[in-house]
């Protein structure tokens, strides 16, 4: 079963969204289980501290590697084979086929980062792999990690029903998805190209992938000269 264990300041954040709608029937279906781990549980002192100022001076407070390695060796056996991913914007980029590779896999172990980030050593000595949801900045990894997540439920087997299975779908063929439509069959004027209500397979199936290639060259070229 795909179990995924989050390390994280703000326990209470999960599972949130996760726990509606497809992932969360999957979660409640027992088809993945979901886990957290209080960093703040190894704390230094009174106050539990788990971050300190940055070495070399700089704004803002940095997660320290003992405190977050203490977590880790807590949490995770020395057999336990998940990926462990630190969300963060300095990570490589996410992709739907990162995303199959671990939906397939036995789960993962994810550190959600805040403050400026994570002790570097905490990175290196623990084989953290950085994963980033975007060029942008959030406050912390705990959505990110929902973002990845989400992405691998929803392909864990029995998670989606057959009417929703994902082939067709953005980036699972390279390309952008086609359009879709629906009834009414005229919306203020605007009509479901006739082609859809020819009732032929092989034209719709060819329409639909020039219309995705269409797209993909309009809105994502980049995604026409990967390998
Ligand atoms: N100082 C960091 C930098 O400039 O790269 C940003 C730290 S951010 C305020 C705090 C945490 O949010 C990060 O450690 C990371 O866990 C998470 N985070 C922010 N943006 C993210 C992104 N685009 N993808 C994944 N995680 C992100």
């Amino acid at each position: 079963m795909f179990r995924a264990t989050i390390f994280t300041l703000y326990p209470d954040f999960f599972p949130g969204p996760l726990g509606q709608s497809l992932s969360g029937d999957g979660l409640a279906r027992g088809l993945w289980a979901l886990e957290t781990r209080q960093i703040r549980d190894h704390g230094l002192g009174r106050h539990k501290s788990v971050d300190d100022t940055p070495a070399g001076g700089g704004p803002g407070m940095v997660i320290r590697a003992d405190v977050l390695a203490a977590s880790l060796d807590a949490g995770l056996g020395a057999d336990d084979a998940r990926p462990r991913l630190l969300m963060s914007p300095r990570g490589r980029p996410l992709t739907q086929s990162r995303v199959r590779e671990l939906a397939h896999g036995p789960g993962v172990a994810i550190v959600c980062g805040r403050f400026e980030g994570v002790d570097e050593r905490a990175i290196e000595a623990r084989g953290l792999e950085e994963v980033s949801i975007g060029d942008y900045v959030l406050s912390g990894g705990e959505l990110a990690a929902m973002v990845l997540l989400d992405a691998c439920v929803r392909l864990i087997p029995g998670v989606m029903g057959k009417l929703e299975s994902g082939s067709d779908e953005s980036f699972e063929s390279g390309l952008l998805e086609y359009p879709h439509y629906t009834r009414p069959r005229d919306f203020e004027g605007r009509n479901i190209p006739d082609v859809l209500l020819s009732g032929d397979h092989a034209k719709i199936a060819a329409w639909r992938r020039e219309q995705a290639l269409a797209i993909t060259k309009a809105r994502r070229p980049d995604l026409l000269k990967r390998p």
